[in-house]
């Protein structure tokens, strides 16, 4: 959790409808008080807004504001990129493991908007590697891609979802479970993955933007890039079936897939820990996003540096402590509208599991 060596002084009023917002440079406000807590700070300074008489505290720019145990944060993200489960880590901790999962959820929340600010504005100055991560939401009938955007740097630019059908040989007996489950809420949208890398690739590549674009024989690939009559991409496919060598165009992908799958218990395989929602699989990419962009070295054995400083974007290896500073403010944070949006707020929803949109969005205000 934060600790705030020189005197915290509130940077901006934090609700998000209030007219200094307009003009921060004139706002003012009033020191109101202390309240105690049991953890560490025990001793928490209020503040009063001027203009919107909003109360706040020192607490509300933290990432572990209204959190009982603001020490587990930190341990929870290692333990999420380590392989480890959600009652797994809960058991270490002794604590239940929706505690894991809202903090999981809260961690993911932070990454989004961390790594939406820290990417590059102006699209990607390298070649870029657009892959499907093959992987299931609640059972093995709802089959999803995570949509992931990887340089050649090994940098993440960007990822999304799309619900696939569920295809394959099945037995019988699960070609006429797929039809009842089908039946009773719904096939998958036949276009997800047309629509969701166009969405994608328009939020990686600024419009006027260039950008060489690597991937497998996908066909839905080519018509999502036909629609981006206002970007240049030069497209180059490589067979999937290519030997996946690190001389292959797809390597930076492949890598990618192959550390998400190692560093998330959800992706394992023939795992009771694989994500029973969407949204949850989201936010604990992201939570993955951020750790291997400036967190983690492109190699182990001869350190050369995170992605994030091949790219020039932050001068060093970002410590935890570092990335997890100061709460981001969604309203704060350019480009969160759309899929992203929806991403932050917990709606997306799981197609087997209608009720579980609106119990996320109590989480995500
Ligand atoms: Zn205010």
């Amino acid at each position: 959790m934060t600790t705030h060596l020189t005197p915290f002084r509130p940077p901006f009023c934090p609700n998000p409808h209030c007219d200094s917002r307009k003009n921060p440079t004139t706002w003012r406000f009033l020191r109101k008080g202390f309240y105690h807590r049991l953890t560490k700070p025990r001793r928490v300074q209020r503040y009063r807004c001027t203009r919107c008489h909003r109360n706040f505290s020192s607490q509300t720019f933290s990432v572990a504001y209204w959190l009982k145990r603001p020490d587990l944060l930190e341990p929870v993200f290692h333990r999420l990129v380590a392989c480890s489960g959600f009652r797994q880590i809960a058991r270490e901790w002794r604590i239940s493991h929706s505690t894991v999962r809202r903090l999981s959820d809260r961690l993911g929340r932070h990454c989004l908007l961390f790594h939406e600010r820290m990417r590059p504005r102006e699209g990607p100055r390298e070649p870029v590697v657009l892959d499907g991560f093959r992987t299931f939401e609640h059972s093995q009938y709802w089959p999803m891609d995570l949509n992931l955007v990887v340089g050649t740097s090994l940098f993440v630019y960007g990822f999304n979802d799309a619900e696939l059908r569920r295809s394959g040989t099945m037995r019988p007996a699960q070609a006429l479970k797929r039809r009842i489950l089908e039946g009773r809420v719904g096939r998958p949208d036949p276009q997800a993955t047309r629509r969701r890398v166009e969405e994608l690739l328009r939020r990686v590549v600024p419009p006027g933007g260039r950008v060489t674009l690597r991937s497998d024989e996908h066909r839905s690939y080519p018509q999502a890039i036909r629609r981006l009559r206002d970007r240049h991409v030069v497209h180059e496919r490589t067979s999937s079936k290519a030997a996946r060598t690190t001389s292959n165009p797809l390597f930076p992908a492949n890598l990618s897939d192959l550390l998400l799958r190692h560093s998330s218990a959800n992706h394992k395989r023939e795992t009771v820990a694989f994500s029973k929602r969407r949204q949850s699989a989201l936010y604990r990419l992201a939570i993955w996003v951020v750790w291997r962009n400036y967190m983690k070295d492109r190699s182990e054995n001869r350190p050369k540096g995170t992605p994030a400083q091949a790219l020039g974007l932050v001068p060093r290896t970002l410590a935890l402590r570092e990335v997890l500073g100061r709460r981001l403010f969604p309203e704060r944070v350019a480009g969160i509208r759309g899929w992203l949006a929806a991403c932050y707020f917990g709606r997306i929803p799981t197609r087997a599991i209608a009720r579980c949109v609106g119990h996320e969005a109590r989480y995500a205000i």
